[in-house]
């Protein structure tokens, strides 16, 4: 039997709970703390069991508040935080809204990096649910030890966190912290989401030699056994969450690619990394490309890094460029990609199979004179030769927009869009206070981490945009789920890069900005989950709800408010 069940009467979310005394104060899906009223206390039997006054649930919040503003490091206030989210749900959720611009780099990057290092250290208490190779054969069985009606699963198999690599059991805090801003932007109710680590062993041997390491002490399990783990696991999931969505996380490029490839059509899924960030690009370019006058046919765009995210990006911008009318080899000459090795052209061999689609044929290099070099051409040859309005990083090096390659891009360019997304700070192609003054303050610059303002010339203030992918996939989460879509599609986060670059306000675009502020994101994520929804019944993969799907939209969209508690 369940012990607790939550429903939702006359739009507000009624806990049935079958629990009492101490248990209620340990189960945070349901906990009030000190907010609980005389009648529940009663009625729970939970009194003498906290002290005597009823808080209101402001108070709690500014006594939240208090005890963040006393932890000294950043790593404590995740340490708080985190403890506030396996006590009390609501109050958690209260307070990350309360304060989401300064608290979203403490929940996810930069700090969730540190917690992720300092895992086996810092452990409290398990959240989620990890599956490791001593599940095969019953890993429906474990999940189905999970209560609640679950749509949301957000999984890692660790193996590339953020940008430092193999991290173990360690990975756990980032579906954790993705399913957190889940429910601040979308609502998704959290007795809904369900984080997963899919815990296959490590390489890292800092992890392994570690006698606190808590994950599954083993090297990482590669092949045809890593593959059963992954087909067990997806089809436990069908089984016992039919309804649920999967987000992919944290995989690592082949993996990633690989994964999505093959999954994609047997459970609704998607992957942030690649569909996410491709779409989160795609709005900074139709935006940039908004203030500029340029349509994405005009676009030249060039890329460099052609891993899970410049590939992601590469066919999400393409796809837009062929909407505008682009085709043939003017399609396949209006994207150069580069990897470590320099432009993907067709005389070279690609490990990577994903590369091939974007090797330039060696006419299409001859047409700006990249077909004769020695080797492939790098940036600054590309730069040169094929004059991008727009350039992306997406290389995980620091410094790889060198001075004379954004000069030469600005020497043809009136308005070049600039976007340096590796992660984290130490790791961007170049700074935007650096961009700004090698462009004589005409670029317009989205970055993967959060910058400071740049103050360019005399009285001009330029908002640095961070291209963060929280702006696009709780719209993308929340829309399928709303119309229960059958598949996460390319075109659905192209309505979401289209809807997010339409929010983009004139005001936004007057100070450099590219995406609209951090602070309106609930709003945001509910008209881009609409257009979604709507582009997934254009495509055939949901049917229309009976009310609308604005309503079903905002049906899903949990406000953190204390549950009417039903004792049964
Ligand atoms: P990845 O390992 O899959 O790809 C990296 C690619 O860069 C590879 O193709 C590699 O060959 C290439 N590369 C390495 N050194 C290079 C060099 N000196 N010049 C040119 N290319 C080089 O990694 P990924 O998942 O694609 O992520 C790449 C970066 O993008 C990371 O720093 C990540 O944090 C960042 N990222 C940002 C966002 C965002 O801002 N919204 C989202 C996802 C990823």
């Amino acid at each position: 039997m369940e012990l607790t069940r939550f429903f939702q009467e006359d739009g507000h979310w009624v806990a049935e709970v079958h629990k009492r005394g101490r248990d209620v104060l340990r189960d945070a899906l349901i906990n009030k703390g000190s907010v609980f009223s005389e009648n529940e206390r009663r009625t729970l039997g939970l009194r003498g069991l906290l002290p005597d006054r009823q808080a209101t649930v402001d108070l709690q919040v500014q006594r939240v508040v208090e005890t963040l503003d006393r932890r000294d490091s950043d790593l404590g206030r995740y340490e708080e935080l985190a403890d506030l989210h396996d006590r009390n749900e609501t109050l958690f959720f209260r307070v990350l809204l309360s304060r989401l611009q300064d608290l979203m780099p403490i929940v996810y990057t930069p700090t969730v990096g540190e917690a992720s290092l300092e895992y086996s250290h810092i452990f409290r208490r398990g959240r989620g649910r990890w599956i490791t190779p001593r599940h095969r054969g019953h890993m429906a069985d474990a999940l189905r030890e999970v209560q609640g009606d679950i749509r949301l699963i957000v999984v890692t198999d660790n193996e590339r966190i953020l940008g430092l690599g193999d991290q173990g059991a360690g990975g756990m805090v980032i579906p954790i912290g993705k399913l957190a801003l889940y429910t601040a932007a979308a609502g998704i109710h959290p007795s809904q989401t369900l984080p997963v680590s899919l815990d296959v062993g490590t390489d890292n041997t800092r992890l392994l030699e570690d006698p606190m390491y808590l994950g599954y002490r083993h090297p990482r399990l590669r092949g045809a056994e890593y593959d059963e783990v992954i087909e067990e696991f997806v089809h436990a999931v069908r089984e016992t969450f039919p309804h649920a969505l999967l987000q992919w996380e944290d995989f690592k490029k082949g993996n990633a690619i690989r994964l999505l490839d093959r999954y994609r059509r047997i459970l609704p899924s998607f992957n942030d990394d690649i569909q996410g960030t491709a779409a989160v690009a795609l709005a900074g370019v139709l935006a940039a490309g908004r203030a500029c006058g340029r349509s994405p046919s005009q676009e030249r765009v060039a890329i460099l890094g052609a891993g899970a995210a410049g590939i992601g990006i590469a066919n999400q911008i393409r796809d837009a460029m062929r909407r505008d009318g682009l085709d043939g080899d003017d399609l396949q000459g209006a994207i150069a990609l580069l990897d470590s090795q320099g432009l993907l052209r067709a005389d070279r061999e690609y490990a990577d199979s994903y590369k091939e689609p974007y090797a330039w044929p060696l006419a299409i290099a001859a047409r700006c004179g990249l077909d004769a070099t020695v080797g492939p051409p790098d940036l600054l040859a590309v730069v040169t030769a094929f004059q991008p309005t727009t350039l992306i990083g997406t290389s995980g090096v620091a410094g790889t927009f060198p001075e004379e390659v954004i000069r030469e891009m600005s020497r043809h360019v009136e308005a070049p869009a600039i976007f340096p997304f590796s992660n984290p700070t130490s790791k961007a192609e170049a700074t935007p206070v650096d961009l700004m003054e090698w462009t004589e303050g005409r670029a317009y610059v989205a970055t993967g981490s959060p910058f400071e303002p740049v103050a360019y010339g005399d009285d001009e203030i330029v908002r640095i945009s961070q291209g963060n992918n929280v702006y696009i996939f709780p719209g993308v989460g929340l829309g399928a789920l709303a119309v229960e879509s059958s598949q996460v599609t390319d075109s659905m986060f192209t309505a979401a890069a289209l809807r997010l670059a339409e929010l983009v306000s004139e005001a936004d675009l007057a100070v450099g900005a590219l995406y609209p502020p951090l602070s309106q994101l609930r709003g945001i994520t509910r008209q881009i989950a609409v257009a979604v929804a709507n582009e997934a019944i254009r495509e055939g993969v949901a049917v229309e709800p009976g009310g609308g799907v604005a309503e079903a939209v905002a049906a899903w969209m949990w406000d953190p408010t204390y549950p009417e508690i039903r004792p049964t």
